[in-house]
């Protein structure tokens, strides 16, 4: 099928694309190509979200974590990294300057501790953020459905759990064997049954992945049902096993994907949120700006004191390592404007998939 017939059926009805034609969109490097593909994907953002971007302020609220999966800089095993959390002082204090930026949400990201007194603290930290009425999105990791349950009754509204790859065989290459891909799919069904908007997604360019995999990947997302999209290109952490293993492609290959990626999630899932996420302004310095162009709708600056933020480095090259809260507004909406695009200054942003799934 040719590129433009793939569009307009795209375009027609959401899912409406094969795996095959998932994959064509998917492995494009003709750029005339990308360009239309990229344009469609935006049209449909812009139809669905408005042309504006919405706002998470993200705090990483501790690099401790008993998980050990083979990418991650802040895995348990990585001795080389001084391990910090932050007080509940500490998270009420981002979130207020996250409320200051006018940011309507704020995500609470770390590393993934399972057991009583982390679930009290985390209600504890929800209860104290509740009176600034932001929407918050919990990125935590596995937990039990009680426990997410808890946290939803405490005041999160949404909840992030990437299933980092669609493919059972390629997950069991990429984590120790105790680490669950059935556990995560649960923990997803789990989300949905407690009535979060529920956000996952995958990373691009990993070792030994194929574009199938990543075609399936979209399938998933919208098997799953999902609310928003958080996803990204892998990127090497030296200290990691994965590290260790050459990269299957370089920078700009790795942004190409992911960028075609975000295209051809939007072409198929039409009104999800979906980030640009940081991992893109790695590969390019307006990688995210690009992101947004090809159909991304949110973004999430740093709010994290910046003593923290190299603490918690996923991968090797983390941008704006030094930049505070509010230089990172001033730049993030300077870049915005070059492309035409506005901040959804003081708005949740909520997902437009969730309110129509769940107004029915
Ligand atoms: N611990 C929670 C979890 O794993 O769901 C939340 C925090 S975890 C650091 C957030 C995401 O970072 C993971 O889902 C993974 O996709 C991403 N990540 C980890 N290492 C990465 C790497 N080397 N390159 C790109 N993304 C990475
Ligand atoms: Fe821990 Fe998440 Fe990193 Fe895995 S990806 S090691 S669960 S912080």
């Amino acid at each position: 099928m040719k590129i433009d017939d793939i569009v307009k059926k795209a375009l027609s009805q959401p899912r409406a694309l094969t795996v095959e034609e998932l994959s064509t969109l998917i492995s494009l490097s003709d750029d005339k190509a990308i360009r239309d593909v990229r344009a469609a994907a935006y049209e449909l953002k812009c139809r669905h979200c408005g042309k504006m971007v919405s706002m998470r302020g993200l705090i990483e609220i501790g690099n401790v974590c008993a998980k050990d999966c083979l990418y991650c800089g802040i895995r348990k095993s990585n001795a080389s990294l001084t391990r910090y959390r932050l007080t509940a002082d500490d998270i009420e204090r981002m979130a207020r300057v996250s409320a200051l930026q006018n940011y309507g949400s704020l995500v609470l990201q770390g590393g993934e501790i399972e057991g009583e007194a982390y679930t009290a603290f985390i209600e504890e930290c929800l209860r104290r953020i509740a009176p600034l009425n932001l929407g918050v999105t919990l990125s935590l990791g596995e937990q039990t459905e009680k426990v997410y349950r808890r946290w939803k009754a405490a005041g999160a509204a949404r909840y992030l759990l990437r299933i980092e790859t669609s493919n059972p065989a390629l997950y069991a290459k990429l984590h120790p064997a105790d680490h669950s891909w059935e556990r995560r799919v649960e923990c997803l069904r789990a989300l949905r049954r407690c009535g979060y908007q529920v956000g996952t997604g995958v990373m691009s360019a990993l070792p030994w992945q194929t574009t199938e995999d990543l075609a399936r990947d979209i399938v998933f997302f919208g098997d799953i049902d999902a609310d928003m999209i958080g996803m990204g290109p892998y990127i090497p952490h030296p200290d990691t096993p994965l590290g260790r293993v050459a990269p299957p492609m370089d920078n700009a290959e790795r942004l190409r994907l992911g960028l075609n990626m975000i295209a051809a999630t939007r072409l198929y899932l039409h009104d999800v949120n979906i980030a640009a996420t940081t991992a893109l302004q790695t590969l390019a310095h307006d990688g995210r700006e690009q992101g947004v162009l090809a159909g991304a709708n949110v973004m999430m600056p740093n709010v994290t004191d910046v003593q923290y933020r190299r603490s918690y480095q996923l991968y090797e090259g983390k941008p704006c390592l030094d930049e505070n809260a509010l230089l990172c507004r001033s730049c993030l909406e300077r870049r915005l404007a070059l492309i035409g695009e506005s901040v959804n200054y003081g708005q949740r942003g909520d997902s437009p998939h969730f309110h129509k799934r769940t107004s029915v």
